[in-house]
C-alpha cells in the first residue's frame, strides 16, 4: 500500500492564528469563545485544557468578561451587542472572511440584492447576512427559483465553498434571471481553493483517500463530497484512533488530506498509523507465505 499526502491540506492561517490568538488571551484571564472556535474536536480539546470556555450566544459572559468571535467572523449588528452589553470582545475574524464582509456591503451599496453561496445556518454564512434581513442564501441550485425578482443581483459566497460548484450556481443564476445583471465577486478564500486542487492531484491516482477533519468542519465535507463525486472511497476521521487496518486490506494507493482545521499533528499521526497498516501483509497473503 503506498501513502501519499496531499500538496495543500489541514490548518490553514486564518485557524492557526486564530487559535494562538485564544492561547495567548487565556493564559492572561478567563475567556469565552462566542461558539466553536473550529470545528474540530481535538483543537476544542486543546483549547478546554487551557481552560478556554465556549458560549455560542455569550449570555453567560458578564460585562467586563472577556469573550472572542471566532474565526468565522460576525456581523456590525453582533459586533453592537457584545459592545452594548460591556462584554470585553476580542476578534479572530479571518482576513478573508472580513473581505468577503466587505464585498457583501459594497454589493449592498451599489444597489445589488445580496445573495449568498453558502450553507445555510452556518455560523460564518449567519454573520455575513445577518445585517441584511432580506440576503438570500443559496445552498444548491434548487434554491435559485425562491430568489425574488429583483434587478441587480450581487453574489458572494461562504468562504470555504467549492470554487467549482460556486461558478455552477452562480451560471445558473444567470440564466434564470436573464434580464438580471448579475455580479459575482469569489470570495472562496485561497486554503480552500489550494485544498481542493491538490486534493484534484491525489483523487487522480488514489483508490482511497483518508480526509481528516471534524465531522461538521464544512470544509472537510466538501473534501469527502470531492471524493465521492470523483468515485473513490473515502474515509473521514477526526482522529488517527479511529483507523482500522482491516479498512485498507485492499487498498493499493491511499491519499491523506485534512481540512483547514486539522492540527498538523493530527495529521502527522494519520499518516503514521496509515505507514504501519502499509507495513503489515494483509491476513490473505500472510496465509499463502510458507511456513520455514
Ligand atoms: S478556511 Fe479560509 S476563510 Fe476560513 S479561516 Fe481558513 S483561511 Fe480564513
Amino acid at each position: 500500500m503506498k501513502i501519499i499526502v496531499a500538496e495543500h491540506f489541514g490548518m490553514c492561517f486564518g485557524v492557526r492564528d486564530a487559535i494562538a490568538k485564544a492561547e495567548r488571551l487565556a493564559s492572561e484571564r478567563p475567556l469565552t469563545i462566542l461558539g466553536e472556535l473550529v470545528h474540530n474536536p481535538v483543537v476544542r480539546e486543546r483549547l478546554r485544557a487551557a481552560g478556554v470556555e465556549e458560549d455560542r450566544t455569550g449570555s453567560s459572559v458578564a460585562a467586563g468578561a472577556r469573550a472572542m468571535i471566532t474565526a468565522h467572523g460576525a456581523s456590525d449588528r453582533r459586533h453592537a451587542a457584545l459592545q452594548a452589553s460591556g462584554v470585553i470582545a476580542s476578534d479572530a475574524t479571518c482576513p478573508l472572511v472580513r473581505r468577503a464582509h466587505q464585498q457583501l456591503k459594497a454589493l449592498v451599496a451599489a444597489g445589488y440584492f445580496p445573495v449568498v453561496i453558502g450553507k445555510r445556518g452556518h455560523v460564518e454564512v449567519i454573520g455575513l447576512t445577518e445585517d441584511f434581513p432580506v440576503a438570500a442564501v443559496v445552498e444548491s441550485l434548487a434554491d435559485i427559483g425562491s430568489l425574488p425578482p429583483q434587478s441587480k443581483y450581487g453574489v458572494i459566497s461562504q468562504t470555504t465553498q467549492p470554487l467549482d460548484r460556486v461558478r455552477e450556481i452562480v451560471a445558473a443564476i444567470k440564466q434564470s434571471h436573464a434580464d438580471a445583471e448579475v455580479r459575482f465577486v469569489d470570495t472562496v478564500c485561497q486554503p480552500t481553493k489550494d485544498r481542493q486542487r491538490a486534493l484534484r492531484s491525489v483523487l487522480a491516482v488514489a483508490d482511497t483517500v483518508v480526509v481528516v477533519g471534524g465531522r461538521n468542519s464544512n470544509n472537510t465535507l466538501q473534501l469527502v463530497a470531492a471524493c465521492h463525486a470523483a468515485g473513490r472511497r473515502a474515509v473521514h476521521v477526526e482522529r488517527a484512533e479511529e483507523l482500522s487496518a482491516a479498512s485498507f486490506a485492499d487498498a493499493q494507493i491511499v491519499g491523506v488530506t485534512a481540512g483547514t482545521s486539522t492540527l498538523p499533528d493530527t495529521v502527522a499521526s494519520v499518516v503514521a498509523r496509515l505507514e504501519q497498516f502499509a507495513r503489515i501483509a494483509p491476513p490473505n497473503q500472510q496465509q499463502k507465505t510458507p511456513a520455514s
